[in-house]
Formats: C-alpha cells, structure tokens, sequence
C-alpha cells in the first residue's frame, strides 16, 4: 500500500476538526519522505497515527526531521520506536531535538526509561488541554499535576486571552544551557523543570506558573525587554501563589544592589542577549523587574495593574512594539491621577530610565 493511501484512511485525516494539525502533519511527512522514504513509511503506518491526531504527532514528525546521524539513529534503534510509536513515546520523541544540545545526559536517559503522567483541563478561555508531565526518575511527587493545572488556569484568567498551546509538556530533568535555573521554557509546548523543584513543596515553587506566563505573547522569545518578560513571568507567579495558597513571594534582602533596570538594558545592548544572560546582572532581570513591577501595582492598585497588563499582553499579540518605554506610557495612563507621583517615585527608584 502506497503512502498516501495509508494516510487517506486514516480516521482523523476527513475530520474537519484537525484540519490545521492535518497541514502541519502533511508537510512535516512529506519532509520527512522526502529525506527517508522507508523510515517516512514506517512512522506513517503506527498505531499513533491511527486514532486522533495531536500536537505531540507533529511533534514525532518533527523530531524525526530535525535529528541527524547517531542522535536519528540513537531514536530509530530503540525497540520502543521499532515496534511502534503510542502517544506516551510520541511526547518523548517530542522533547528529544531540544535537548541534544541543552542536555546530551537528558537526551540519552529519555531514550531509555521515563515515566509519564498526563491530565487534562477545560480553561474557561482556550477550551480543553492537555498537559504531560515526563519524568526520568522514578520519585514522584503527585501534588505538581493538580498544581500545574490549577495554575495554568490562574494564569490564563489574569492575561484575559486564551492560553496560547493546547498541550504543555513539562520535563523533569536538568534546564541546562550555560546557566543552571529552575526551569526554563523551550518555546512550542516545553517546559523543563528541576527535579529538585519538582520533588519540592508545590506551594513553595513559583516555577510551574513561571514558566506557564512564557507562553503568553508579551513573555514570550525576544518580543519586549527581559526585564518584563521575566519580572512579569515572576510578578503573575507570586499573584498566583498568593490567590492559590495565600503565600506572599517577593526578592527581599536585595541580591541585585544598586542595579537600575537602565543598566540591565544598557548592558544587553551594550553585549548582546547571549552574553548578557551569562553574565552577572542577567538575575537582576527577574529580581529589579519583579520588584518594580510589585511597586507599579502598588501604586496604582491591583485592578488597574490587571487592565494594563492585559492591554500589553493585547498589543504583543497584535504584533505591535511593545517596547519600554511603551510598557510605561501603558502603566502609567492606567494609574489614577491621585497615585501618579507613587507611580514616578517608583520607576525613579528602580527603572532610572529618562523617558520624556
Ligand atoms: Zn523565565
């Protein structure tokens, strides 16, 4: 049987639902035929093919065109991938492009043991998703899929827009990259936490709705200033753990002294992103712009914080430049004329940009 008619009976493949799946689906096999027929075949004709069709089996597809050499050969060989790919090994096959570089040590142990956990929700906004939690240890901690969902929905009603990605897959297991943090967010539908942080006390750990935050547009790649991504990514962390848990979160004892956020952005701009985040003020972004972040809220109340916030996150997703001094003039006209001076004093203390 020809290729293409073992997709054309496919039960999904005349279902109007997965249309946009279905063309991502169609290139990314016809990438792959195109480089390795035999192999194309193979995958086209497993039992995870057959059913439904979801992001994680464009997501095998893609793993499948973007390894090469010994790392293609290191997924094709295991006896998991020979006898046929189910929708658990589909999510790992997933993760793996990432990490070849991230984490040869987490790429290697992903090909031979892990354990998965699924759930789902209903986000009031986004509809139904889907959420993997994959582990490459045995020690559990039942708490953090509860937590995550829990937060995904604090998350997506502080934004007021429908969480960006229907499934997110978390990995437990080293961010690696050149600096060790609590997790870090692959872009697509990754997360990767530590296994410390993951074996911890949820209440405690920040991390899960951190990461959530960054798939949100004005937190999302390189579209604003690192100081608002990732103090924003902090600030709508620690809200959520206060209305979850009623939990206060904040960077006391000062670790970044004397540093401005002038200076942060000064310094990227001076060095470039890379070497800006292996450097030493790169923490400073999460510490100084959560803490100005905290004092604009502050100042200008919780409800108005939301409203600006929201019409950010509106302006990133419409494509527009939301650029410092725009995230400002944003704060600033949601402020009450009564709490303006507040408001100024603040940026003074911690932002020290000129802005007029
Ligand atoms: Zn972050």
């Amino acid at each position: 049987m020809s290729v293409v008619s073992k997709i054309a009976q496919l039960v999904w493949f005349n279902s109007p639902t997965v249309g946009a799946y279905q063309n991502q689906l169609l290139s990314e096999l016809a990438a792959l035929l195109a480089r390795d027929l035999p192999l194309g075949a193979r995958v086209a004709a497993m039992l995870f093919m057959a059913e439904s069709l979801e992001n994680h089996d464009i997501g095998l597809f893609r793993t499948l065109n973007e390894l090469w050499g010994e790392d293609l050969e290191a997924l094709t060989s295991q006896v998991w991938f020979e006898d046929g790919i189910d929708d658990d090994e589909a999510i790992v096959a997933t993760i793996l492009p990432s990490q070849v570089v991230r984490s040869p040590e987490n790429f290697r142990r992903l090909l031979n043991a892990n354990f998965i956990e699924k759930g789902s929700t209903v986000l009031p906004l986004a509809g139904e998703v889907s959420f993997a939690i994959v582990r490459l240890s045995a020690i559990e901690n039942e708490d953090v899929m509860p937590h995550l969902i829990a937060a995904a929905g604090k998350v997506e009603e502080f934004m007021g827009l429908p969480q960006p990605i229907n499934e997110v897959i978390v990995l437990i297991g080293s961010p690696g990259g050149e600096r060790e943090l609590s997790g870090v967010n692959l872009g697509g539908t990754f997360i990767v936490v530590r296994p410390e942080d993951y074996e911890y006390c949820v209440e405690e750990k920040t991390v899960f709705a951190h990461e959530l935050v960054h798939f949100y547009p004005a937190n999302r790649g390189r579209s604003t200033p690192t100081w608002f991504r990732e103090g924003g990514a902090d600030q709508v962390a620690f809200l959520v753990h206060l209305e979850m848990y009623n939990l206060v979160f904040s960077y006391t004892g000062d670790p970044c002294p004397a540093v401005s956020l002038q200076q942060l952005l000064d310094d990227e701009a001076a060095v470039g992103y890379l070497q800006h985040q292996s450097g030493p003020l790169f923490a400073c972004n999460y510490v100084i712009g959560q803490t100005l972040l905290g004092a604009v809220a502050d100042a200008m109340g919780a409800a108005a914080f939301k409203t600006a916030w929201r019409e950010l996150q509106m302006a990133a997703a419409a494509g527009l430049g939301v650029t410092d001094p725009v995230i400002r003039d944003t704060f600033r006209r949601h402020t009450p004329s009564s709490k303006i001076t507040l408001f100024d004093s603040a940026y003074a203390i911690w932002h020290k940009g000129e802005f007029n």
